[in-house]
């Protein structure tokens, strides 16, 4: 939604019997979170930690649960730090681990940032490996984006609301709109807590709509389902590799569609969520490729797709 200096994260650096796994979560401020908060959180029970077995990482993040309410960041950032752990012991990759094929990975796809008329064109123009752009909306400015990134290319659009259409005429005015400009689906069109407004809404407009904000654990699914017709799925909303897999597997169940989403965030944490991607329809995993000094290396894109790096755990080099 906005151009910055800087972003700050949270990555774990957990070392035992020789091995170090990474691990990284994004604090997101929808939810109260902040990184200074996520270190004090992982302070605070580090003793504890330090006596904890990495190779009962179930046990370990259900004490986590116990110890340390919220801080999905930190949760996270733990999480996968200990999965790139047991992934270079056993000497294996993350999805291999998981019973997964590298080859299923989708196509993800890549955001367009709010701007200017003239600034979209350019990003447009500078995305042209990407087969699949994501459109940032849900302000003012809504057509004038629209408008810009149509001057300039036919591609496939997905758009994210952020939560930014308030009133249920808003939201189904805009959909309305977006079912004309060759648009896939839409992100989180009315805010989280707005599930009347968004089931009145979809019931009104042929748009596939997605649930962000709204979708945060497992147990935040059910409700959704006979309102949106899938979900966004975040290691850093909802705290690792676990809870996303249960997220996958409980909207699966309940028939709605899967997409892996992120936060801006290095290779660590872009590449811990590439390698949970053969189970779902839809990536939208850029947040490393919209950083300019990215510290490591790890899942690349070609055409859009996602390729896993095959070293063991998620295969995250130093840049
Ligand atoms: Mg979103």
């Amino acid at each position: 939604m906005a151009t910055t200096d800087y972003r700050q994260t949270v990555v774990i650096q957990l070392t035992r019997d020789g091995v170090t796994g990474i691990g990284e979560g994004v604090p997101i401020s929808r939810y109260q979170e902040s990184p200074h908060a996520a270190l004090q959180a992982i302070d605070a029970i580090h003793t504890w930690l330090e006596g904890v077995d990495p190779w009962q990482f179930r046990k370990v993040m259900a004490g986590v649960a116990e110890r340390m309410p919220g801080q999905f960041a930190a949760k996270a950032a733990l999480d996968t730090a200990m999965y790139d752990w047991v992934g270079k012991q056993v000497q294996a990759p993350v999805y291999r681990l998981l019973g997964l094929d590298p080859q299923d990975t989708p196509v993800t796809s890549f955001s367009i940032g709010v701007d200017e008329p003239g600034p979209t064109r350019q990003k447009v123009m500078e995305a042209e490996a990407f087969p699949i752009l994501k459109l940032k909306m849900g302000l003012t400015s809504d057509e004038m984006t629209m408008a810009a990134v149509r001057d300039v290319t036919q591609k496939r659009l997905r758009v994210d609301a952020n939560e930014g259409w308030k009133t249920r005429d808003l939201a189904l005015q805009k959909l309305r709109w977006l079912e004309g400009h060759g648009v896939e689906f839409v992100e989180q069109p009315m805010p989280a807590e707005m599930i009347e407004e968004t089931r009145w809404v979809r019931a009104r407009v042929n748009l596939p709509i997605f649930a962000d904000e709204a979708a945060v654990s497992a147990e935040s699914i059910p409700k959704l389902v006979g309102v949106y017709d899938g979900v966004n799925i975040s290691i850093d909303k909802c705290g690792g590799i676990q809870e996303a897999l249960r997220m996958i597997h409980v909207a699966k169940a309940l028939g709605l569609k899967t997409m892996l989403g992120c936060m801006v965030a290095t290779s660590v944490n872009i590449t811990a969520a590439a390698h949970l991607s053969p189970l779902v329809d839809y990536a939208d995993l850029d947040g490393n490729l919209l950083v300019t000094n990215d510290p490591y290396r790890g899942v690349t894109v070609d055409h859009g797709k996602l390729v896993l790096p095959k070293g063991p755990g998620f295969g995250v080099t130093p840049a």
